[in-house]
């Protein structure tokens, strides 16, 4: 799911490794499934077809296309959803936060630095996701001192957009239909959901490579 960030034109779809069911009961897999198929699948198709006609931008991955045109809505819709949907999804498994296998290193030794517990880092993410108003996301991210940081965006946009240095490592959806056929429009119980599904073996990974490529 997460070579998604690293295709260009013509972006494809790829299934999610843990299926539709896989992160059952936190995540419901009717929900994943039309998440997905249809909510990914339509950013993705929506993209290719503004690309289409722009050999410019064909070259480019989300994350290009995204920092080198800020101003462009589609981009911003289009590309901005691929993204976040890939990496969010890329973020998530069933077992690794009861393993905490991921939370041994470096991660954690940031996560007690910077929020002083884990628990902590979680009451304020789940803050910054209780703020969202209407549609975004709540993201964990490196700034560019190094330091870990909570913010949100809202819709499709990105947390590196416009350039703020910012480079992310987990991400939670908040748009109703990542939640709305289980938790109704309840947020709160979709966030406490959700912790038991995040990998932190990815998030480490991810906050790994960010430190080596500086
Ligand atoms: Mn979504």
């Amino acid at each position: 799911m997460e070579n998604i960030l690293n295709q260009t034109y013509p972006f494809k779809n790829e299934p999610l490794p843990y299926g539709y069911g896989g992160l059952e009961p936190y995540i419901d897999a009717k929900t994943m499934m039309l998440h997905h198929d249809r909510h990914l699948q339509a950013y993705i198709d929506n993209l290719n077809k503004y690309i289409e006609t722009k050999p410019e931008m064909q070259g480019m991955t989300l994350e290009q296309l995204l920092t080198r045109f800020p101003d462009d809505i589609e981009i911003n819709h289009n590309a901005g959803g691929v993204y976040n949907h890939a990496f969010f999804f890329a973020g998530l498994r069933r077992g690794s936060s009861q393993i905490v296998v991921g939370l041994s290193g470096r991660l954690l030794q940031l996560i007690t630095r910077d929020f002083g517990t884990l628990e902590n880092m979680k009451n304020q993410f789940n803050s910054a996701a209780m703020s969202v108003f209407g549609s975004g996301y709540a993201w964990l991210c490196v700034d560019p001192h190094g330091r870990l940081v909570i913010v949100t965006t809202a819709n499709q946009d990105v947390p590196f957009v416009p350039t703020s240095g910012l480079k992310p490592l987990l991400n939670v959806d908040v748009w109703e239909h990542a939640y709305y056929l289980k938790h109704y429009n309840l947020r709160a119980d979709y966030l406490r959901d959700f912790w038991n599904v995040v990998d932190w073996v990815r998030v480490s990974n991810r906050l790994d490579n960010c430190l080596t490529m500086g």
